[in-house]
């Protein structure tokens, strides 16, 4: 079994084998914690997504999938880019969501990374209302049984950190 931590904050800053970016289909960055690791990251890391779409992705990544890159100058080993699904009100794209988490964990364990970061996927510009975005994150996360000895959820707001602290229970 895998330890599930909390943490507050900037998960650019976090320490862990591999920290997981809510990319866009284009893996060639965005806004939210993307353009944040993009930014912390240093360059390296949108060479390594052009090479990405040059070669095995070339027409992107979709939603639920994962992919495994380089962190740059994150101290990390690997960012893996997933892309979440965008919110809807009248389609279940939860499935989706939790495949993000599941993916990303087994991408993980198949590197031998020991420690994983998540932010909170599509809880940002993709709309997901947040009690049910940290719900499907903690869902997918246990329901994994993944081999990855250390997973943190980086909630990047006090009301992200409270929500899954209360579900986390
Ligand atoms: P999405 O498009 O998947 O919704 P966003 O980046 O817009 O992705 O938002 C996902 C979550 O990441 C949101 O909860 C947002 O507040 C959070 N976030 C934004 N910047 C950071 C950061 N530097 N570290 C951790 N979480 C972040």
């Amino acid at each position: 079994m895998s330890d599930i931590d909390l943490t507050v904050g900037d998960i650019t800053a976090f320490r862990a084998d591999a920290i997981v970016n809510a990319a866009n289909s284009s893996l060639l960055g965005g806004g939210g914690v993307d353009g944040a690791i993009h930014r912390a990251g240093g360059p390296a890391i949108l060479r390594d997504c052009r090479l990405l779409r040059e070669t095995s992705l070339p027409s992107g990544l979709e939603p639920g999938a994962a992919v495994a890159a380089t962190a740059g100058d994150l101290a990390a080993r690997w960012v893996i880019h997933t892309v979440g699904p965008v919110y809807s009100s009248s389609e279940d794209r939860s499935p989706t969501l939790r495949d993000c988490y599941t993916r990303s964990l087994r991408l993980a364990n198949a590197l031998g990374a020991g420690s994983i970061a998540f932010p909170l996927i599509s809880g940002g510009a993709y709309g997901w209302p947040l009690d049910d975005a940290v719900a499907q994150q903690i869902r997918a996360v246990k329901e994994s049984d993944s081999a990855v000895e250390s997973i943190t959820l980086v909630a990047f707001s006090d009301a992200i950190a409270d929500i899954t602290r209360r579900l986390l229970r």
